[in-house]
Order: structure tokens, then sequence, then C-alpha cells
């Protein structure tokens, strides 16, 4: 018999990781008054992500769907306009469209690494450049930490002049051909949320190699007001900035970087030599493009199974759930165009992701692990 759930504390499927190290920097932060969305925890967590990303610029911001949508404008994104948006994600890719007035065109996944199938981004533009109805961007995920194939999509960016943001929003840490994730497109995003591979408690961060890209950023974020005395605004501006106290959160979680994705990589190698010999049980493939992060260790089992296996490791207090819900398949995107076949679909009719935050112990994970066993070997 497995234990009574109210005598073990729950298991999360990614919570936040901190420590004294982050503590002690937002206490610094607090004592010296920077209370404020601007300050020196802000600078520095911004070239730290710069850094971290191999990039120019980086604009802290209050959430990774805030940066998503300035990455938009700056792309040029507006009403009536068309962004191609692969299926399998978080909503918040497809909303940030939605807030121009644009119209998400949905693509469907490769089974080789889940994420959009470069092919379909091809097809795709090259129909549309026939009919003369390109889309204004294209936006990719990496998804649950793994880099799309960028080669081919920005072969097929580059010859039309569309271009690419990269949602890295899950991807922090991540590589593709040696190059860290966020840096493909004119802009990347990266998501500092509470359940993300480091957090700030809510945040977001928008890199770029384009500085005219960062300051119209920085602009926007900050009610778009005009470098004057008084207050001067020609645009409407969005109140998008993050705050410097959750910006030396970030400082000290950007110190335990290495750390933090190595405890998520030890955890998926841990579940796959675990369970990868139970029947019918496949875990998401890492691509030979690149080295994913593991944000989140998810695998593909029966459907009938997968719920199940949810519905145990609750009964035990563990928290799993399925893999995204496709947008296509969503009733707020139900009118939108979707391209491609239903490798989406079946993913998220299979898909389980697991218990993977990087405090994550051997312990909890034996315990996912033999409720996951029993399960599947009945
Ligand atoms: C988390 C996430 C976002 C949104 O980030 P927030 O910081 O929560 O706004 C966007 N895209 C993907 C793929 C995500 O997983």
């Amino acid at each position: 018999m497995t234990e009574p759930a109210e005598r073990t504390p729950r298991i999360y499927l990614s919570p936040p990781d901190v420590t004294d190290v982050e503590r002690k920097l937002l206490l610094e932060a607090f004592d010296s008054n920077w209370v404020a969305p601007v300050g020196p925890d802000l600078e520095a967590f911004e070239d730290r992500c710069a850094e971290v990303t191999g990039v120019r610029h980086a604009v802290a911001l209050s959430s990774g769907t805030a940066a998503l949508h300035l990455a938009l404008i700056a792309a040029g994104v507006r009403r009536g306009d068309t962004v191609l948006v692969p299926s399998f994600t978080f909503a918040a890719t497809a909303n940030a469209v939605m807030y121009l007035g644009a119209r998400p065109v949905f693509l469907d996944s490769t089974p080789e690494s889940w994420n959009v199938d470069p092919q379909i981004v091809a097809d795709e533009l090259r129909g549309r450049a026939v009919r003369g109805n390109l889309p204004r961007a294209v936006i990719t995920v990496d998804l649950y930490g793994q880099c799309a194939d960028y080669e081919p999509i920005l072969d097929a960016c580059d010859r039309y002049g569309i271009p690419l943001i990269e949602d890295a929003a899950e991807a922090l840490g991540a590589t593709y051909r040696g190059r860290a994730a966020g840096s493909f497109g004119q802009a990347g995003v990266l998501s500092f949320n509470g359940n993300k591979i480091a957090t700030t408690g809510g945040g977001g961060v928008l890199v770029t190699d384009d500085g005219s890209i960062a300051t119209q950023a920085r602009h926007l974020a900050t009610q778009a007001r005009e470098p004057v005395l008084h207050y001067e605004h020609r645009t409407v501006g969005y109140n998008y900035r993050l705050s410097n106290l959750l910006a030396a959160v970030g400082r000290g979680q950007l110190q335990r970087l290495p750390r933090l994705v190595e405890a998520r990589r030890a955890t998926f190698e841990h579940y796959r030599a675990a369970l990868g010999d139970l029947p019918g049980v496949t875990f998401q493939p890492g691509a030979a493009h690149g080295v994913p992060n593991r944000w989140l260790t998810c695998l593909l089992l029966d459907h009938d199974q997968r719920d199940r296996v949810i519905a145990e490791l609750d009964r035990v207090n563990i928290e799993a759930r399925p893999t995204w819900k496709p947008m296509h398949l969503q009733p707020v995107y139900r009118d939108c165009v979707m391209r491609g076949g239903s490798v989406s679909a079946d993913l998220f009719h299979r898909g389980l992701c697991l218990p993977s935050g990087s405090a994550l112990t051997p312990h909890d994970r034996d315990r996912v692990v033999s409720v996951v066993r029993s399960v599947v070997m009945q």
C-alpha cells in the first residue's frame, strides 16, 4: 500500500528552487531602497541575461508574455496581420498575437523533437508567397527546453524576409548547434515565471542583438514616456518593467543556473533509466541538433494509462500533467487555420509531464517512479 496522502508533502511539477543566495540579494536590494522598476539589480540582471544567451541586449519585463507582445510590436505586427505559430505550445505564445489584433496560423509539430515541423514552415511560407499574403512574423517555441530546428526554419524565413521571434520561455540554458536558446530570432523571449528553469517570482526578458529593438521595448515598457521633464507621450505604452527587487532574485538564480539545468537533466536521465523499459513508454526525443535543458521530463504512453497515472499520482499527493493542449484544439482558437497533420494532437493525447523541479530529491523521484511503474504494469 502507498502511504496516505496527508502524511507526505506534495511533490509539485516544477516549483521554484530558491536558496540563501537569492534571499541575500533580495534583502540587499530592499535595504538599498531600490524598490522600483529601476535600479542596479535590474541592470545587472539584464547584463547577465544577455551574457547567458549570447546576445547584445536584454530588457527585463514583468512577464514572458509581455516580452512576446513587445517582440511582435517590434516585428511590425498590426491589426489584420497573420503570424505563424506552433500549435503545440502554452497559450501565451498565441495570445500575444491576439493582443495586436493579428491572427495566428497554427503549424503542426515534428515527432523528432515535438517542435514545429520546419517543412511545414517552409511549405506555408512558399504557398503564401505565391498567393501574396506572407505572414508578418514567424514564432518558434523551444518546447520543454529543446530548441526548434533553426537552420531550415531561418533559411525559409530569410528567403521571404520574414522576421523570426523565438519563444524560449522554457529553454534558458539549452543550446542548438552550440548556440544558446533565445539567440535565434530578431528577438528572443525568456520567462522567469515561478515554474520555469529560473524564476524571479514572475518576470520575463526580451533578448536581441538589435539595439533599436531593445530601445523600443524599453520605451514601450515604461508607458512610452518621452525623455523630457514633463510627461510627454507620442504613442500608447505599457507598464511592463520588472521590479528591481525581483531582478535581484533573478541575479541569484542566474548565478546558480548551471546547477539548476544540471539537476533537470539528471532528473530526465533518472526517469528514462527507471521507466524506459516499460512497454509502450517513450520519452521526448533529444534531437541531434542540440542539448535540451529538460525543463520538464515528458513521456508518451497509452492515453488511458496516462490518465490513470495522473490520477494515481494525485492520490498520493504528487502533481503531474498532460502535455500542452494544442492551440488549434482550444475553444478560443477554434476559428484559426491549422496546417499539418495530427502530430501535436497525438502528443497531447498521450503525453505526460512528470515532476521535474531542480530541488526534487532522489526520494521524491523514487516515489514518482514507483507509482508510474505500478500503474503501467497493472
Ligand atoms: C511560460 C511560457 C510563456 C509565458 O511566460 P510568462 O512569463 O508566464 O508570461 C510563453 N511561452 C511559453 C512556451 C511558456 O512556457
